[in-house]
C-alpha cells in the first residue's frame, strides 16, 4: 500500500476557505494513487482562545479538563476537512484519536504518543476512504483524553507515519520551507532544498517555528522523512531527512541568531569542587534556561570567572537568586543585556577544517567583538552584542555562500 500523510498546520485550516483549498491538495494525491491520511491541526486562533477559556474559569484550571477542552479545536478542523472531500464525491470521514485510537502515556499536558492501533484505518483505506485523524490528541490507558504539548500535531503527523510505513510524511505550513536564515530579517535568505536532522534541530530559531522541535527528534530516532512546504503556493519545500542521504556541496546550511539574550559574569569565584553546581542548581530548580556557559582556567588556582547566558525575561529572577545563594563567593557580578548568539550549522564542518577560523575573521573584518564562543560538532556559536547582529549574518551569510543557488541534493 502506497502511503502518503498528510499534516495541515493551523493556519492551512484557518478559514473555510482555505479548507476548501487543501481538500484540493489532499484529492490531487488520492488521484495519484495513493492512500491518504491527513493529520490535521485545529483552525488558528482555536487552541489559543480555548486556553483563554479555561484560565477565565479557574486559575488553576484541571489538566485533565484541560486536555478535553483544547483538544476540541482538533475536531471541529477534521469534520470541516471531511465535509468538504464528501461534497466533492469522495469517501471520507473525520477519526478522533480515541476512535482509532492513538494511545499515549505520561501526563496530562503533554503525554507522548506510544501506540496506533492500525486494523479500522487500514480497512478504511482499503475501501477508498480518506481518514481525516485529529493531531495533538489521543487517550491514555484510563480511557481519558490526552494532548501531547502545544504543537503536537506535528508529533502526531510523523508517529502515524511511522506507524502505517507511510511512503512520504508531507507537512503542510504556512511558510514554503526552511531558509538558510531568517527570511524576514535577511532578503537574501535561500530556501533549503535538504537538511539533516541534527541540522535542523540545530536550527532551532529558525526550525521551530516550521516544525515542533520534538517532532523532529521523532522523526530522526524513526528515521522518516519529512517534506515541508506551503499550503498555499504549488513549490517544493523542504526534506528533512538523514545525514547519508545528502550530498554536501556546501559547509555551512543555516545561520540561525538568537533575540533578548542577556549575559551573566561572576568574577573571582572561589575555585573550588561544586561550585558551579551550585549556582546552576537554584537556576535550574527555577526552570530558568542556561545557554552558553564558559568558565576560565584559574591563574592562581583560587579564583575564576564563570559566564553565561540566559533569556531576558529571566534576568531579574537569575539575578535575585544569584544575590541570595549563600553557597557561593565571588568579587563581582555583572549583567549585561542586549547580546545575540549567531550560530552556523552544517554537518560538513566536521570535514572541512578552517570553519572556526573563517567565521572569527568574517567578524573580525566587520570589526564584531566575540564575547562568548562555544562549539558543538555541527555548529559554532558566538555571543556579539545585539546591535551588530543583522551585520553579522550578512558577512557570515555571504561568507559561506549561502546566497549562492546550487544547494544541497539527494542522492
Ligand atoms: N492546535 C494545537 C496547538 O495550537 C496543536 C498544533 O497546532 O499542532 O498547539
Ligand atoms: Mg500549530
Amino acid at each position: 500500500m502506497k502511503i502518503v500523510v498528510l499534516k495541515f498546520g493551523g493556519t492551512s485550516v484557518g478559514t473555510t476557505k482555505k479548507i476548501k483549498k487543501i481538500a484540493e491538495i489532499i484529492a490531487d494525491y488520492k488521484k495519484k494513487n495513493y492512500k491518504v491520511i491527513v493529520i490535521s491541526s485545529a483552525m488558528s486562533g482555536v487552541t489559543n482562545e480555548l486556553i483563554k477559556k479555561s484560565c477565565e474559569i479557574s486559575d488553576n484550571f484541571s489538566d485533565s479538563e484541560y486536555d478535553v477542552l483544547v483538544s476540541s479545536g482538533e475536531q471541529i478542523a477534521c469534520s470541516l476537512i471531511a465535509g468538504r472531500l464528501i461534497h466533492k464525491g469522495y469517501k471520507s470521514r473525520s477519526w478522533l484519536s480515541w476512535q482509532v485510537p492513538i494511545t499515549t502515556l505520561g501526563e496530562h499536558k503533554n503525554s507522548r504518543i506510544n501506540q496506533i492501533n492500525k486494523n479500522n484505518i487500514i480497512k478504511y483505506l482499503r475501501k477508498g476512504g480518506i481518514p481525516i485523524i485529529t493531531g495533538f490528541q489521543g487517550v491514555n490507558n484510563e480511557n481519558r483524553i490526552t494532548t501531547i504539548g502545544r504543537g503536537g500535531s506535528d508529533a502526531s503527523a510523523i508517529m502515524v507515519a511511522k506507524f502505517f510505513k507511510a511512503d512520504r510524511c508531507i507537512i503542510y505550513t504556512d511558510v514554503e520551507g526552511v531558509y538558510t536564515t531568517d527570511p524576514n530579517k535577511l532578503k537574501y535568505a535561500k530556501k533549503i532544498k535538504v537538511i539533516s536532522y541534527e541540522e535542523m534541530l540545530e536550527m532551532a530559531s529558525l526550525g521551530a517555528k516550521v516544525m515542533q522541535p520534538v517532532s523532529i527528534q521523532d522523526a530522526r530516532l524513526n528515521r522518516i522523512d519529512i517534506e515541508v512546504k506551503s499550503s498555499f503556493i504549488k513549490k517544493s519545500g523542504t526534506l528533512i531527512t538523514k545525514r547519508t542521504n545528502i550530498i554536501n556541496n556546501k559547509i555551512i546550511t543555516g545561520i540561525s541568531s538568537t533575540q533578548n539574550d542577556s549575559k551573566v559574569s561572576l568574577i573571582g569565584v572561589k575555585d573550588k569542587p561544586g561550585v558551579a553546581a551550585s549556582i546552576f542548581k537554584p537556576l535550574s530548580k527555577n526552570s530558568i534556561n542556561v545557554d552558553m556557559v564558559v568558565q576560565n582556567i584559574s591563574a592562581n588556582g583560587k579564583e575564576t570567572d564563570l559566564t553565561f547566558t540566559i533569556k531576558t525575561e529571566d534576568l531579574n529572577k537569575t539575578k535575585k537568586i544569584i544575590q541570595e545563594n549563600k553557597n557561593i563567593s565571588y568579587r563581582k557580578l555583572i549583567f549585561e543585556r542586549g547580546v545575540s548568539k549567531i550560530s552556523i550549522i552544517g554537518v560538513g564542518m566536521i570535514t572541512t577544517p578552517g570553519v572556526t577560523f573563517r567565521m572569527f575573521q568574517t567578524l573580525a573584518n566587520k570589526k564584531i567583538n566575540i564575547q562568548v564562543i562555544s562549539t558543538s560538532e555541527i555548529k559554532i556559536s558566538v555571543l556579539i552584542d545585539k546591535k551588530s547582529t543583522k551585520k553579522a549574518i550578512i558577512a557570515l551569510h555571504k561568507e559561506f555562500k549561502l546566497d549562492k543557488k546550487n544547494e544541497h541534493k539527494t542522492f
